[in-house]
């Protein structure tokens, strides 16, 4: 297989079989984000030949093409969906030829791969398998974005996921609890929620921000132009998210940068993670979070 560096999945993707149509970030310019620091260049798609070489070795594989793992491909790279209308259609064409069982192709997105594409073309994705996208929205906190340069808006986010919700394209975001900074925590997660409350997301899995020394952030927290949240002050954020969450979605936090994992569905979960929350905030303390945070070497 041609896989380039750490290759990044959402947890829920682990039983997909994954694909790598790029390496890297076209953005790359996230402030708090060192994701594909191990590349020697910023973004690269892969030659068709690879691609095809790597669906062949799959299909060798894959013994029973009925089994749950021959079902979905997940794109990697930080954003292929950013690829042309024509090289996704191309891509998902050889999929299909390769691996017949497979009924849905999903990957990470921005924002600003979405735009491109007109309502057609997003129907017509849709129609070759294209659906289950995970999209690192982070917050609805235009401050927030604005500052570490995701490269688009809240407004920017609804649009487009409505675009999506019209194609018939399913999605999950990411929220990144802490990327509003100290004392804003809050703030953030009451505008994430009003802006998720307008769009249907399938899943809102919530990562702890973990900020490392190569990032940009870090630089930015030398020169005292940002403060991070206490680790305590993160879990009353996510616990304001949820309680202002009024849409049907399943609510995670499940990667490592969690040092409490849990997991819910929404509406019918809310007192309960809200429940479980208040136990941490109320007795857990800020030093082991803490010490937590720090033992997270990589996420
Ligand atoms: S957070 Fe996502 S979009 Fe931003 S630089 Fe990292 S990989 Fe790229």
């Amino acid at each position: 297989m041609h896989y380039t560096g750490t290759i990044w999945r959402p947890p829920y993707e682990a039983a997909s079989l994954l694909l790598e149509v790029t390496a890297g970030c076209t953005h790359h310019k996230c402030k708090f984000c060192t994701l594909y620091n191990d590349l020697p260049f910023n973004f690269r798609m892969s030659p068709m030949e690879n691609i095809e070489d790597d669906l062949q070795e799959m299909k060798r594989a894959i013994k029973n093409q009925d089994s749950e793992a021959a079902n979905r491909v997940f794109l990697t790279g930080a954003n292929p969906f950013v690829l042309s209308y024509d090289k996704l259609i191309a891509i998902a064409e050889r999929i299909h030829k390769y691996l017949p069982s497979v009924n849905s192709i999903g990957s990470f997105a921005r924002i600003t791969d979405i735009m491109p594409k007109t309502d057609g073309e997003l129907a017509r994705l849709r129609a070759f398998g294209y659906d289950g996208l995970t999209i690192g929205i982070e917050t609805g906190d235009d401050k927030a974005l604005r500052f570490m340069n995701k490269g688009y808006t809240s407004a920017d986010i609804i649009e487009q996921c409505q675009r999506l919700d019209t194609a018939g394209i399913h999605y999950s975001f990411f929220y990144l609890v802490s990327i509003s900074g100290a004392g804003r925590g809050e703030i953030g997660a009451k505008l994430t929620a009003n802006l998720c409350n307008q769009i249907h997301p399938t899943l809102i899995g919530a990562n702890m921000l973990t900020i490392y020394p190569d990032s940009e952030l870090y630089a930015e927290i030398q020169r005292g132009n940002w403060r991070e949240e206490g680790e305590l002050e993160k879990y009353k954020e996510i616990r304001t998210l949820i309680e202002n969450l009024q849409i049907p979605t399943v609510f995670a936090a499940m990667g490592a940068s969690n040092a409490y994992q849990f997991y819910g569905r929404l509406p019918k979960d809310k007192k309960k993670l809200l429940l479980f929350l208040d136990e941490i905030i109320g007795n857990v303390s800020e030093e082991e979070l803490r010490r937590y945070r720090k033992s997270v070497h990589h996420l």
